[in-house]
């Protein structure tokens, strides 16, 4: 079934009686040519290309719970292109790009909603930091505007300009970037994959990996055995657990991200702001409720929910960029696991087994990554090689070091 405005008008007149389930609800067969671990929204976008850039039709993508139950439906479902070393530049332009024709790709209203993501600087060597990653950002045709103080000031009055502590200086405006509906992208990706024929398995974990001659041969899943030519991870927060089942120890640390909600209010925040002094950011969703979210929990962990002292430490971020969301009152919190790599860039690449692949260290950005990991990936399970855009993204550069440090923090998380 397409969505279509005819078809809702026509919905309408009936009682809206004639809409289907939006993917089916198979049990798995006894072998695939591909299988993917993980339906969240980098596992979905990965079988949707699959099956439409690459023709694979006998795909499998194995969930051990829900669709959308994952950082797929947590992420505070910000998108941007505002990077600046070239490693990652490239990839999350190309992501950009997919997202702005996405609704129509899907025929799935994913509420792409391109309303700008503005980051503030606080001093002169941030704001030299930031025209330079300006720069770079023009090279991929990401765009960007340096504000100064009084365009920053035009665009949201309410934010704290004169606190002696991080008085505001101007910001890097990226008009394109902006937010999309999470749970929406997951949706739509399923929908179309599941009528391309790929096999969604809810309820579905995979417990181990049968690896035999040095190649992987198939999967062993709470519904049973699974036989397929290749297999992709793509389990997020899980990866590290997941991949142990294979023998493998990585460069990537789970870590709790929290995301925070407030009642509905009349539109306020123009686009996306994030602060430069401190780990907040903040929008504001359709339904009006302020969303937003600050730094990772600080110790390791691998529940879907966060600790009180993170809630203190945003909410102070919160209050020292713009006072008056202290009035706001707050309606939701939750948490999800983060795959924090080391260098706060993530792995697109095969690994040492035969046949397994691997998608992972998405840090907390993972969500704006969505389509170009899931092409990406798509790329690399098809043809063996890494897609253009992401072919930096090598599991060995940790050995290597050749590590793509966006923030030139080195090895530590939460500075990500
Ligand atoms: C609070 C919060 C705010 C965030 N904000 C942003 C943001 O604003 N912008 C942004 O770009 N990114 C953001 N992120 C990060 C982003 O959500 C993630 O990087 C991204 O969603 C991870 O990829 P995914 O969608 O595939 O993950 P997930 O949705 O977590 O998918 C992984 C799936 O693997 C499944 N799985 C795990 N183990 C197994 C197994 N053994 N067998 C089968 N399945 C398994 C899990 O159940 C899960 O559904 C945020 C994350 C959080 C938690």
């Amino acid at each position: 079934m397409r969505f279509s405005g005819m078809r809702l008008l026509r919905e309408a007149l009936r009682g809206h009686t004639g809409w289907g389930p939006m993917w089916r609800d198979p049990d798995p067969d006894p072998a695939y040519d591909i299988v993917i671990v993980g339906g969240g929204g980098h596992g979905l976008a990965t079988a949707f290309y699959l099956a439409s850039v690459y023709g694979q039709r006998r795909v499998a993508v194995l969930e051990k719970g829900w669709l959308g139950g994952g950082n797929i439906g947590r992420n505070t479902t910000i998108i941007r292109s505002n990077y600046l070393l070239p490693g990652n530049q490239p990839f999350y332009e190309f992501s950009m790009k997919l997202w702005e024709g996405l609704e129509q790709t899907l025929n799935f209203n994913a509420m792409v909603s391109q309303r700008g993501v503005l980051n503030l600087f606080h001093t002169d060597a941030q704001r030299d930091a930031y025209r330079r990653r300006g720069n770079a950002m023009h090279l991929t045709g990401a765009g960007g505007r340096l504000l100064d103080r009084d365009a920053v000031r035009a665009m949201a009055p309410f934010l704290n300009f004169d606190a002696a502590r991080f008085p505001i200086k101007g910001g890097l405006w990226q008009p394109r970037g902006g937010t999309a509906r999470h749970d929406g992208v997951a949706w739509g990706y399923a929908r179309a994959a599941d009528r391309l024929g790929v096999d969604i398995i809810q309820n579905c974990a995979v417990t181990g990996f049968r690896i035999e001659g040095g190649a992987v041969r198939g999967v062993d899943t709470t519904r049973g055995y699974i036989a397929a030519g290749k297999v992709g991870v793509a389990v997020a927060g899980n990866t590290s657990r997941v991949m142990a089942l294979a023998g493998m120890r990585l460069p990537i640390e789970s870590h709790v991200l929290q995301a925070f909600v407030t009642e509905g209010l009349k539109p306020v925040i123009p686009g996306v702001i994030t602060f430069g002094a401190g780990h907040f950011y903040v929008s504001q969703s359709d339904k009006g409720g302020l969303v937003f979210g600050g730094d990772i929990d600080g110790y390791n962990s691998y529940a879907q929910r966060g600790n009180l002292p993170v809630v203190e430490d945003v909410i102070e971020g919160g209050m020292a960029l713009m006072p008056m969301i202290g009035r706001a009152r707050l309606l939701r919190s939750w948490g999800g696991v983060m795959d924090m790599s080391m260098d706060g860039s993530p792995i697109i690449d095969r690994t040492d087994v035969g046949g397994l692949y691997l998608n992972a260290g998405w840090c907390y950005g993972g969500f704006k990554a969505t389509p170009a990991s899931g092409h990406a990936f798509a790329h690399l399970l098809a043809t063996g090689d890494p897609h253009p855009t992401a072919a930096a993204y090598r599991l060995d550069r940790f050995a290597r070091g050749h590590v793509i440090d966006e923030k030139g923090v080195g090895a530590q998380p939460n500075l990500h």
